[in-house]
């Protein structure tokens, strides 16, 4: 007798779509069987013909959890995340005070977040260098980087532009180190690659400008983290990564260029992976002179030519998987009535649409196959941050984590009624098709119709990857 059955489903993979019953044993996949035929279970559930995909991974989230929970918290943000169907997602270890950069903060930190989230997760660590080398800065991590790696993170994180004094930017020096640290445990380190130098002085030349419009100001913005400030970086990244021969990725790419840095070390045999976002594959620079500060974020949106190019490689998975890059604030650090696009908050809040907009953007929009959705959100994620066997399949024995998805279901943002701790998001009034019905984490319904199940609060468990 299995616990679940859900039955009138087309499961989807990243190869193909097919009609089965999923049954779910002990919070795991234990039999798919052909329509119809008869299986016992204490629970049916009909998916009604919809899409049924295993449960997604944001591999990309930040919920601020410890330090800064005046923009959100575990429980605020991955409630939101579980109402879009997101079943695992994988926390940043900045925006944080302390950022995540040891043992000791490890364990304060799941303190915290264990007694509340609603969503399986995985933790970034902190790869923390001592570019900025301010006398308040906390000192770089690289003692640290083994106890952390064998406390269970899923990857580590590091800046390579200015970033201030939680979170002090790694140079060359610092990621080369931590790369040949971490080659031996087979780690992965991600970064955020915009280069150090130019966006230093292309934004303190902007800044002191005077008299700008508002969008002199936001051209300014845009211009100060140009392509070139992310090409560079990459590339530096990607040397150090054929210098050291170590795992590395290149979180949050923007623009084609950038991506085929990515595709050419790739192609050369080096361990380089790389993600996108929603927003960079579906809005471009005139979202951010429409939105204002709701729509800064760094890298920032580009041109509509870099939005076409991109696609090419998520299609190719040069861009094997896309995370939310949810990086919430405070409304007052949103607000364009006192805050201009140097003054706002670098970030989007995105997480509660995280799904939709992608099934929206990949199926409605570019006409593409749903079970592109599978490989970017469930089995790449699961392969290149060693959850794979556990999540991001239909396979016996995996975390029975699914989300039945009405690919028609009509949704809109209305940002007044976001789960997340702050309201405003430059998505507001964003409209779509394509949106979860259930969503469920091994086996237990965490959400539906896009609202979060109260009861589901702690269900979320710590995930390592496996290795
Ligand atoms: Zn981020």
């Amino acid at each position: 007798m299995y616990d679940l059955l859900i039955t009138n489903g087309k499961l989807v993979t990243p190869d193909r779509i097919f009609d089965a019953q999923i049954a779910v044993k002990d919070g795991k996949f234990a039999g798919f069987f052909a329509p119809g035929e008869r299986v016992e279970a204490k629970k049916t559930v009909d998916a009604g013909g919809n899409l049924v995909y295993p449960g997604i991974i944001d591999c990309h989230a930040h919920l601020n959890e410890p330090g800064f929970e005046y923009r959100e918290n575990f429980e605020t943000g991955s409630r939101a995340a579980v109402a879009a169907g997101c079943t695992t997602l994988i926390d940043m270890p900045l925006n944080n005070d302390p950022s995540l950069m040891n043992k000791a903060i490890f364990d304060l930190k799941m303190s915290k977040i264990s007694r509340h989230s609603y969503v399986d997760y995985g933790l970034w660590g902190g790869l923390v260098g001592d570019f900025d080398d301010k006398p308040d800065s906390v000192k770089n991590n690289m003692a640290d980087l083994l106890d952390l790696e064998a406390c269970g993170v899923a990857a580590f994180k590091g800046f390579t532009c200015p970033n201030g004094p939680l979170f002090p930017t790694v140079n060359l020096g610092n990621i080369r180190k931590a790369l040949d640290i971490l080659k031996p445990t087979g780690a992965l380190c991600g970064f955020h690659c915009e280069e150090y130098g130019q966006v230093l002085e292309r934004e303190k030349e902007a800044k002191a400008k005077t008299n700008q419009t508002r969008e002199q100001k936001i051209r300014d913005f845009l211009d100060a983290h140009d392509v070139w400030t992310e090409y560079v970086a990459t590339k530096n990244v990607i040397d150090m990564a054929r210098a050291t021969g170590a795992r590395v990725h290149i979180c949050h790419v923007s623009h084609p260029m950038v991506a085929q840095v990515v595709k050419d070390a790739q192609h050369e045999g080096l361990k380089v992976t790389a993600e996108t976002c929603p927003h960079y594959l579906g809005f471009t620079e005139d979202f951010v002179f429409e939105k204002g500060g709701p729509a800064k974020c760094t890298p920032p949106l580009r041109t509509q030519d870099a939005v076409d190019g991109l696609w090419d490689y998520v299609l190719d998975g040069t861009l094997a998987c896309v995370g939310s890059d949810h990086s919430p604030a405070a409304d007052e650090e949103k607000d364009n009535a006192t805050k201009d696009i140097w003054q706002a908050w670098g970030g989007l809040n995105s997480i509660q649409y995280f799904l939709p907009m992608m099934f929206d953007m990949t199926v409605h929009q570019k006409k593409l196959s749903p079970t592109l959705i599978a490989k970017v959100m469930d089995e790449s994620p699961a392969k290149i941050f060693g959850f794979w066997g556990r999540k991001g399949a239909f396979e016996i024995g995996f975390d029975a984590d699914i989300v039945i998805l009405d690919p028609e279901k009509e949704w809109q943002v209305e940002q007044d009624k976001l789960y997340t701790k702050g309201h405003v998001s430059c998505f507001d009034g964003l409209s779509g098709k394509g949106a979860p019905v259930k969503t469920f984490i091994r086996g237990r319904l965490v959400a539906e119709d896009g609202r979060y199940i109260e009861d589901a609060k702690g269900t979320g468990e710590f995930i390592k990857p496996l290795k």
